[in-house]
């Protein structure tokens, strides 16, 4: 029998289980138009409520898939690609991806722009004047055949389900279900071709999914998807309580993602960059272990090969490359606020959400959808988790372009801070490993 539009919703809003040709028929009429929004919308409503098993997270992450076209990227060879679920100060993307193509690995990256707390790495590349983020199928597959590395955004033709859905969610209080986040990444991830993808399922204060137990749940389902599909799928846990890295801001982090390519970088950027690079490497057949693909990833740092990758991608996507060795033309705020102690101590904690929402203030993220954003603007950590800060020495930088908010953002950021007189270790930052093929859930 086959259920009306209203039938499927309310089959779930009453807990059941639903086959995979209703899970069909409501996603795919949604992309046909034939389904509203209210009634997508209450779907969506019913699926937070009522969840999904992994059969059904499964289907609807295919069904999302088959919405649009699928790349297929095997002329390549074996193409990775990595997703984060989204932090404060997360510009791993700007480093890692050219330095695992810098190692012979072809990367094929689609990215997001940032919504809320979030940073986005599409505009963190468009702090490089000119770069576009547009590129249609063709010039994608023509980019990877020449340089090995792509990053951009999602093409109109990959999940378009998704695009739709996610517009929906966020307008309707829909986007905190594990099912929904765990179809949504990994629809997009799907379509667009990769055959090993690094998750970086960030946990914390500053991220989706608070408590490592959610973290792992979506992890584990994401890693589900791929093995049904035949993908091989690595989700590394990351701590999101504390910003990553020292910068927060679109120039600012591809300013520090540049010095990190350099040899420069925070070691908690460095640490992140080298387990995912590594797990990269090992999907892509460049390296048997995780000690020999980090010793690589270490080399293309050393031998400049790394950033030199970095400077042909831009160029190659109509970017300003002489930006990579000038960084101090990058887009610049107009005043620095420098922040400094008040009295000696250890940082013991630094709030990610508060340090997230200050560069929402600061023009550097986007309070809805649409709209614009400053790239010069963000705030520099000059101390993070552990470090001893003396009295009258600074702590942060409120990079500001003179907006209204920026008073606001200032004590934020003097309030994301909480001291100890203690010395305070600093926190550990891959807290786990989930993997499809190979490795297990333990680090080794
Ligand atoms: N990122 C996505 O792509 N989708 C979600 O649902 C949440 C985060």
């Amino acid at each position: 029998m086959t259920l009306r539009f209203i039938e499927i919703i309310e089959k779930k809003r009453d807990g059941q289980r639903l086959t995979p040709d209703e899970i069909d028929r409501i996603v795919l009429g949604y992309t046909k138009g034939d389904v509203p929004d209210y009634q997508m919308a209450a779907f969506l409503m019913a699926v937070v409520w009522r969840g999904m098993d992994d059969e059904e997270t499964t289907q609807l992450t295919d069904a999302m898939v088959r919405s649009g076209e699928r790349l297929d990227l095997s002329r390549f060879g074996r193409v990775v690609d990595k997703h984060s679920t989204g932090g404060i100060g997360d510009k791993v993307t700007l480093v890692v991806a050219p330095l695992v193509a810098a190692c012979g690995a072809p990367v094929a990256k689609m990215s997001g722009r940032g919504l809320g707390i979030t940073g986005g790495t599409l505009d963190k590349l468009e702090s490089f004047r000119g770069y576009r983020v547009d590129l249609t199928t063709k010039e994608v597959l023509a980019q990877l055949g020449r340089i090995g590395i792509v990053i951009t955004g999602q093409t109109k033709e990959l999940a378009p389900a998704d695009g739709l859905m996610y517009a929906l969610r966020d307008a309707t209080g829909t986007v905190p279900s594990i099912p929904l986040i765990a179809s949504s990444i990994m629809s997009k991830k799907i379509a667009a071709g990769a055959h090993g993808i690094v998750l970086d399922v960030k946990v914390g204060a500053g991220a989706f999914m608070r408590t490592l137990k959610d973290a792992r749940e979506l992890a584990r389902l994401m890693v589900s998807i791929g093995r049904a599909r035949g993908i091989d799928v690595t989700a590394e846990l990351t701590a999101m309580d504390a910003p990553l890295g020292n910068a927060v801001g679109n120039a600012l982090e591809v300013s520090e993602a540049i010095a990190t390519l350099r040899g420069d970088g925070p070691a908690d950027l460095r640490e992140v960059v080298l387990s995912a690079g590594a797990e990269m490497l090992l999907y892509a057949g460049r390296a048997r272990t995780r000690a020999s693909a980090r010793a690589m990833l270490e080399r293309a740092i050393a031998d400049g090969s790394g950033i030199a990758k970095l400077r042909e991608l831009v160029g190659a996507q109509g970017g300003d490359a002489t930006m990579v060795d000038e960084p101090t033309r990058l887009p610049r705020a107009k005043s620095v606020r420098t922040l400094t102690a008040e009295r000696g101590g250890y940082v013991a904690r630094i709030d990610a959400l508060r340090v997230g929402l200050a560069s929402v203030r600061l023009g550097a993220g986007r309070e809805k959808k649409g709209d614009a954003i400053d790239h010069a603007t963000g705030i520099v950590l000059r101390a993070k988790v552990g470090d001893r800060v003396a009295k009258g020495e600074a702590f942060a930088e409120v990079h500001a372009n003179g907006r209204p908010g920026d008073a606001e953002a200032i004590e934020m950021v003097r309030g994301a801070f909480t001291w100890r007189r203690e010395r305070v270790a600093p926190p550990k930052l891959v807290l786990g490993r989930i993997a499809s093929t190979r490795r297990s859930s333990s680090l080794d």
